[in-house]
């Protein structure tokens, strides 16, 4: 058998929603936008909701809202994709690293705290694989310093903590719509705010900085002038990508509860063997599954991860690592950071393995993925 790591699964009514927007005549962002802004602003019980091209450009578009800038610190977990960094970069400011939990792989309350200067400006909480940080503490920790929240919700639709939806619990939260993530649009963003300042200021800044996007004007609804009222971005999605997000949307629970099941299983068969480490979930949220974060015990084993990796691959099993730490790059050397800094990281990123996890996995493809690991395992035992 042969099981990819990802496969996105689109609808027939997807692309006939799609194949509309195509044959309408208007395919770059217009009224299927705004329809697919208003729901997802709905589904997160949020007021307001801003697409955007991808959560780089929401994260990027987010920090700019709160004016951070040179001299600037923002938190971002020390094991996160490499985005959540680099949109700190873009404005000038410098990242400052916060070791993850070992069991969930999201920033604890005392990781932040210990970051945390007279220079934060805003700290990016990562809800890893789906699973919401604990908002309470971090809101709570971000208050005291005078300090922003701004989420990075990549992995995290749909996700909740004590029954808020994540989306709706920080100053901004920011999603990803990419080909691998819960929803997809394939490329895409949204921004999702109580702030209705922060909310107009994010669609002026996704289009130039105009003052009237280019749908209102060429739709005849207002004059065909504009001004440029600050320095923006070209971040505007298109209405091809919000017909698909639209369907998504509609189907977005029923794919949780798919993933979540799939999980479920993973977990139980992974639970009776010491050389695997099931991946934790705290109670009290609700995880979007976007990732199954498998952790080897190295302990109890004769090879190493790269090596689990290969084996898996040789069985027909595609794997991923989420992620390298950002302290191994090239792009971030000569900052003061190393390994032994960030020792719960370092200890995750030596036994993590992302396993196949999508709806529309067969029973007997779940199967296949446990029995390779299992068998993997046994075969390796110390
Ligand atoms: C995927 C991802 C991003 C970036 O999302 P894009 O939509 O591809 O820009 C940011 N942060 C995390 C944690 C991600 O996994």
């Amino acid at each position: 058998m042969n099981i990819p790591f990802h496969r996105a699964r689109i609808t027939p009514d997807e692309i006939d929603a799609v194949n509309e927007v195509l044959r309408s005549g208007w395919i770059t962002m217009g009224r299927a936008t705004l329809a697919f802004e208003e729901r997802f602003a709905a589904a997160v019980g949020a007021p307001h909701a801003i697409a955007v091209s991808s959560c780089t450009a929401a994260l990027h578009l987010a920090l700019v809202v709160l004016g951070v800038g040179p001299g600037d610190e923002v938190i971002v977990p020390a094991d996160t994709f490499v985005a959540t960094a680099e949109a700190v970069e873009y404005c000038g400011a410098r990242p400052v690293l916060a070791d993850i939990d070992r069991d969930t792989h999201c920033v604890g309350p005392a990781a932040l705290e210990r970051a945390i200067t007279p220079r934060t400006r805003a700290v990016i909480p990562v809800h890893f694989a789906g699973q919401p940080c604990d908002m309470a503490a971090i809101m709570d920790i971000a208050q005291r310093h005078g300090a922003r929240v701004v989420d990075d919700a990549a992995h995290a639709f749909p996700a909740s903590i004590g029954g808020a939806a994540i989306g709706s619990c920080a100053d901004l939260t920011c999603f990803s719509f990419y080909a691998t993530k819960t929803l997809t649009t394939g490329e895409g963003g949204m921004i999702t705010t109580r702030n209705p300042e922060w909310a107009d200021a994010l669609a002026t800044l996704r289009l130039h900085g105009m003052s009237r996007d280019a749908w209102r004007r060429y739709s005849g609804e207002t004059s065909w002038r504009y001004d440029v009222t600050r320095l923006g971005y070209k971040y505007n999605t298109t209405d091809i990508a919000a017909a698909i997000g639209l369907g998504q949307l509609a189907r977005a629970d029923a794919l949780r509860d798919e993933r979540e099941r799939i999980a479920q299983r993973y977990s139980r068969a992974f639970a009776a063997d010491a050389a695997l480490i099931p991946y934790a979930i705290r109670p009290g949220g609700v995880c979007a599954w976007h990732l199954y974060p498998l952790k080897l015990n190295l302990d109890s084993l004769t090879v190493d991860r790269d090596r689990f990796m290969a084996l898996m691959r040789e069985r027909g099993v595609a794997t991923s690592v989420h992620f390298i730490p950002l302290y191994h790059f090239t792009h971030f050397k000569g900052r003061g950071w190393s390994p032994d800094g960030f020792p719960e990281s370092e200890w995750v990123f030596a036994r993590e393995i992302s396993l196949p996890l999508y709806p529309g996995m067969t029973d007997a493809e779940v199967d296949y993925v446990i029995d390779a690991v299992l068998g993997i395992a046994r075969a390796n035992r110390r």
